[in-house]
């Protein structure tokens, strides 16, 4: 069993702080959801832990499996096991999916390891019937002129073939049509095991009638204000954030 820590972290934009004393418990298994408004901090959250260079940890900590991850790069918190599904995903005209996803498992290896092309292939066959991916699909050339919904595609199958002991999904996007949704919701579901642990960070009730998550958190004004199971979502698909907000102004 795995295990990612997060504790009394605060993370700050320039001189900003962001997130404020957030703590969060990831159990190999498990499927968190985070929800929140707007502006809240929740993708500074996400690319905090998975690195992103803009943002500074001012307090707090990351732990996997009781290590910090803090001082690693982002591409050695990606071998250490973390996988962030971006919310804009680039585009790499003239690579196709095939080369690119190798080249991501060939650079998980150890130094010296060489990548037997047949296995890799037989793996890639097997991960694209589970998740329902046509063949086709991978020669074509990363995320250039896909659909919303095919971009979703690719990042699953990404996260199925490396295999994370964790993956931070940031759903917020508003671009995120119902296609995408289901996309994204089926391939999680798909790889949904008890090696795997999954935060999924989202704007929208609705993708957690495809996803029914262990544990549901709001998160405002950069921490967790309130945690629960499913009926949370359903609580505030119902009311809103408005009551939250009224209550908390007036603890
Ligand atoms: P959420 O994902 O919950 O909507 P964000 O983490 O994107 O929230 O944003 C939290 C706050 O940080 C907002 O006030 C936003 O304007 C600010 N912010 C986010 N990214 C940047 C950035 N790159 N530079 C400056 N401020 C930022
Ligand atoms: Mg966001």
């Amino acid at each position: 069993m795995n295990q990612l820590i997060i504790k009394d972290l605060n993370v700050s934009i320039g001189e900003k702080a962001i997130v404020k004393g957030f703590n969060l418990t990831l159990n190999s298994g498990e499927v968190h959801a985070i929800m929140g408004p707007n502006g809240t901090g929740k993708s500074t959250l996400a690319k905090a832990v998975a690195g992103h260079p803009d943002y500074t940890i001012t307090g707090g900590d990351v732990l996997l499996d009781g290590r910090s991850i803090l001082a690693m790069q982002p591409d050695e918190r990606a071998r250490a096991g973390l996988f962030l599904a971006f919310q804009y995903p680039s585009e790499i005209p003239g690579v196709t999916i095939a080369n690119f996803l190798r080249a991501a498992v060939q650079a998980r290896l150890t130094e010296g390891e060489e990548l037997n092309a047949t296995a890799y292939y037989k793996r890639l066959y097997t991960k694209m019937d589970l998740l329902k991916i046509d063949r086709k699909f991978t020669s074509r050339a990363v995320n250039d002129g896909f659909s919303g919904g095919e971009k979703k595609r690719c990042e699953i199958l990404q996260m199925a073939m490396l295999e994370p002991k964790f993956a931070l999904m940031d759903e917020t996007d508003s671009g995120l049509d119902i296609d995408a949704l289901r996309i994204v919701a089926e391939g999680v579901n798909a790889m949904r095991n008890s090696a795997l642990g999954i935060l999924m960070i989202t704007h929208y009730q609705r993708l957690l009638d495809y996803i029914v998550p262990d544990f549901v958190h709001v998160m405002y004004d950069g921490h967790i204000v309130r945690s629960g199971d499913k009926s949370l979502a359903l609580e505030l698909e119902a009311k809103g954030y408005d009551w939250l907000k009224k209550e908390l102004a007036h603890a």
